[in-house]
This record gives structure tokens, C-alpha cells and sequence, in this order.
């Protein structure tokens, strides 16, 4: 391992905050009681529960009943798509998505498509927005759902969740937003968006991992996927992860304590290395500047690269980065969501995701547009494509 450690790749995961890991630690040794028992210290864990679930509540702007603790962000994605798919097939078998969804979502489409139910998948532009009048054309009265994305988890795009949410409540179709990305990070109303249910994971905020939450809206039919005891009104079966929830309400109510100041700070960062980066020839922005992307997200494609040597150089200099998500490395498949965003293979292939967090620096960045640009030199001087290239412009020696 190198010295340095620079950790650029907060969309895949955080660390827990110092506030959060205290406030998780009693729930772990002292007070362990099972939350559905009737003694004293039983009463100490439901207490702490209840205080988590008020906490989210109130950062979506919606009540304690409507929050439903899971087992992390993929859980709460199948939850509200099996779920929803399942409990309104007798009214109609038609889900509509898109295509650069996060795989919690695209691979359930791809087991309820097995399962007798048809999916749309939106296309995107070339910054990932998806457009608001192809959504409406693709409503029929068969459809039962519409899920699509807050913000991107690879290019940083947010959708354009407001005029959705019009939409779909105009024209009573249920609507699920995956926002693990944004929660905590981007403001939430839930009522003011329409937002019928909505999935959201502690560790993309600093909170734990393996907890996250479904909010949905009071009314809405709904199967259960976790069968079994009585938790979470009975739509949820299994003992609380009591430190875990915990973390979650603490982690999710401390991001949001301070989202402006941070997202100042970010924003300001990730501008920062986006010039730095495209300075570098042949290189290309993936997603939209501006108040439209993450504060928090860098995605950038250098041509005649493969990203995966670029990956393995960086760590040799202590820089923890990613070429799509978390999910798609150690695939040979480029992202489906360059793919989608119109990149041929070949430049998709070469993408890069720095992804900022509350700890990172000026430094930080500085450090990596010092060590990059060389080490895109050194990849493209080993390049075939890239000598095919310069010949073909008559640039070389
Ligand atoms: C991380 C992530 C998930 C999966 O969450 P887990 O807690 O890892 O299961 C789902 N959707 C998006 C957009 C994500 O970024």
C-alpha cells in the first residue's frame, strides 16, 4: 500500500462518522435487548428505533409510519418493485424504468420481466436525463409503476424528480425513486415531490452498511419480500439491526445538519479537478456540470485508455478511484451507463469516477491532477490505438 491514501470513491461506500459510531456503540455491548420483548431494556432499544425513524421522517418531511427499516439500499430497491409489481398485477402487469439504473433495480425489472410483468427501459440523453414527454407517452393503463433514479450513482446526473412525480400523480401511477445516492446529500420532500416510495442506504451518508430504509407513502399496497414476525408493522419480518438504525437516523439527520456548507465545499472541489482534468487532451466530461450533477461526483473519459490499468496506477500512488461502479468492476463489460449516455465501447472503457467526501481536501485534488496526467501519458504511450492515432494526424516523430 502506498503512504498516501486518498479515498475518492464515497458514491461506492463511507466511513462512519465519529458522531454516529458513538451513538452506535451502547446498541452494540450495554443495551442489547430485542425490541419486541416487554422488559426494561427491551423498552431502551425500541425507544432508540423510534428515534430513528422520527429522524428520518423528518428529513423527508413525512411521518414515523411510513418509514420501514432494510437490510441496505438493494433490499429497499426489490422491496418496493416486487412488492408493488405483486400487490397491483390484478390491475395491470407494466412497470417503466430506465436504462442506467443502479442493478437493484435493472436486474429485479429483469426477474419480474420472468415473472410475467413488461418493463420499459427510458433511454437518457447525453447527460443522462431522462425526458419527462417519453415518460408520459409511455404510460398506459396497464401500467402499475414508474421507478426512476434521484441522481445517478456513476455520472452524478440528477433527474428531473419533481416534473416525474407530476406525472405519475396525475395520472395515478405509483412512483419509486432510487435516492440512495442523494439522501443526505440533496434535499428531500417527499410530499412536495410526490414521491410515493423511496430507497435510501446509511453507508452512502456515513453511517453503517447493510441498513437502509423504504418510505412508503401511507395507502400504498404493498407485499412484503421479508416474511416472518411482526417488525416494521408487519411488513418487515426480522429482529432489528437496533445499532444499525440507529447509525442510520444519526448519520442521515447529521448530513443534513450541514448539506449547504458541504455542498459548497464539494462543489467547489469537483469543479476544481473537472478543469484540471479536461485539460488533458482527448479527454471528456461524462454527465452535466452544474446544479444538475452531485457536488460529489467527477466522471471523465480519457480516450486510447483502459481504465483498469488506470485504476491499479492510482493505487500505487494511494488514490482510491473507480471506473464505473463499485458493482460493474472486475466485469469486462463497460458501464451500461456510458453505454446508454451514447459513448462507443471503446471510450467507455476508459472512464474514470472520483467520487468526494466530507473529508476530502484541496490537497487532495491537487495531488490527483499531479499524479494523473502522467500516468494517462504512460497508458496511451503503451497504446496501440493511441500510435494508430498520431499517425493517422500526422503527429508523430
Ligand atoms: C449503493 C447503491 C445501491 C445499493 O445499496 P446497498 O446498500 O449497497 O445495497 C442502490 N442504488 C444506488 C443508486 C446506489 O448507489
Amino acid at each position: 500500500m502506498s503512504e498516501k491514501q486518498i479515498y475518492l470513491d464515497h458514491s461506492a461506500t463511507t466511513y462512519i462518522k465519529p458522531e454516529v459510531f458513538n451513538e452506535m456503540l451502547p446498541y452494540l455491548n450495554t443495551y442489547y435487548g430485542n425490541p419486541s420483548s416487554i422488559y426494561a431494556m427491551s423498552r431502551v432499544t425500541e425507544q432508540a428505533i423510534d428515534q430513528a425513524r422520527e429522524r428520518v421522517a423528518k428529513v423527508l418531511n413525512t411521518a414515523k409510519d411510513e418509514i420501514y427499516f432494510t437490510g441496505g439500499g438493494s433490499e429497499a430497491d426489490n422491496w418496493a418493485l416486487k412488492g408493488v409489481a405483486f400487490a397491483h398485477k390484478n390491475r395491470g402487469n407494466h412497470i417503466i424504468t430506465t436504462k442506467i439504473e443502479h442493478h437493484a433495480i435493472l436486474h429485479t425489472c429483469e426477474f419480474l420481466e420472468k415473472n410475467g410483468f413488461q418493463v420499459t427501459y427510458l433511454p437518457v440523453d447525453s447527460q443522462g436525463f431522462i425526458n419527462p414527454d417519453e415518460l408520459k407517452k409511455a404510460i398506459t393503463d396497464k401500467t402499475i409503476l414508474v421507478s426512476v433514479m434521484f441522481a445517478n450513482n456513476e455520472i452524478g446526473t440528477i433527474e428531473p424528480i419533481s416534473e416525474i412525480g407530476k406525472i405519475c400523480r396525475e395520472r395515478n401511477v405509483l412512483f419509486h425513486t432510487d435516492a440512495v445516492q442523494v439522501a443526505g446529500h440533496v434535499p428531500i420532500d417527499v410530499k412536495a415531490l410526490n414521491i410515493d416510495l423511496l430507497s435510501l442506504a446509511a453507508h452512502k451518508f456515513y453511517g453503517p452498511k447493510g441498513v437502509g430504509v423504504l418510505y412508503i407513502r401511507r395507502g400504498v399496497k404493498i407485499d412484503s419480500l421479508i416474511h416472518g414476525g411482526g417488525q416494521e408493522r408487519g411488513k418487515r419480518a426480522g429482529t432489528e439491526n437496533i445499532a444499525g438504525i440507529v447509525g442510520l437516523g444519526k448519520a442521515l439527520e447529521l448530513s443534513v445538519s450541514n448539506m449547504e456548507e458541504e455542498n459548497r465545499h464539494l462543489g467547489f472541489l469537483r469543479d476544481k479537478l473537472i478543469n484540471g482534468l479536461t485539460q488533458i487532451p482527448y479527454t471528456r466530461l461524462n454527465g452535466p456540470a452544474g446544479d444538475k450533477r452531485m457536488t460529489s461526483n467527477v466522471n471523465v473519459c480519457f480516450e486510447f485508455i483502459e481504465g483498469e490499468s488506470m485504476l491499479l496506477l492510482l493505487d500505487s500512488k494511494g488514490v482510491a478511484a473507480s471506473s464505473g461502479s463499485a458493482c460493474t468492476s472486475g466485469s469486462l463489460d463497460p458501464s451500461h451507463v456510458l453505454l446508454a449516455i451514447g459513448l462507443p465501447h471503446e471510450i467507455a472503457h476508459g472512464s474514470l469516477r472520483l467520487t468526494l467526501g466530507s473529508a476530502t481536501t484541496e490537497q487532495d485534488i491537487d495531488y490527483v491532477l499531479e499524479v494523473l496526467p502522467p500516468i494517462v501519458q504512460r497508458l496511451r504511450d503503451m497504446s496501440p490505438l493511441w500510435k494508430k492515432f498520431l499517425q493517422e494526424e500526422g503527429k508523430a516523430q
